[in-house]
């Protein structure tokens, strides 16, 4: 989810596969509510989705590169320092 995406939103409903699915918001409650409660849906899906991105990249403390969550050793370091500095073999 980048900038560019949400404002060409508009903050309203966009058909991204699994965006929904993900966050239990389906088409069908947006239909059903009125106006002003589409939006705070939509924005509190919208912080929800750009909260778990801050959390599942992270930089890691020996190359500076940002690493998502499955390609990390632990909390700060990706697999290849991993391997560089603390001898880890995959
Ligand atoms: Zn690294």
């Amino acid at each position: 989810m980048d900038m560019k995406l949400l404002s060409g939103m508009g903050y309203m409903p966009s058909p991204i596969p699994g965006m929904y699915k993900k966050h239990s918001l389906t088409w069908e409650k947006l239909q059903s509510s009125d106006k002003l409660e589409q939006q705070e849906l939509i924005l509190d899906l919208l912080m929800k989705t750009i909260n778990s991105r801050k959390r599942q990249y992270r930089k890691c403390q020996f190359c500076g590169e940002k690493v998502a969550v499955e390609h990390r050793f632990d909390m700060n370091t990706c697999h290849g320092c991993a391997s560089k500095h603390f001898g880890v073999v995959y």
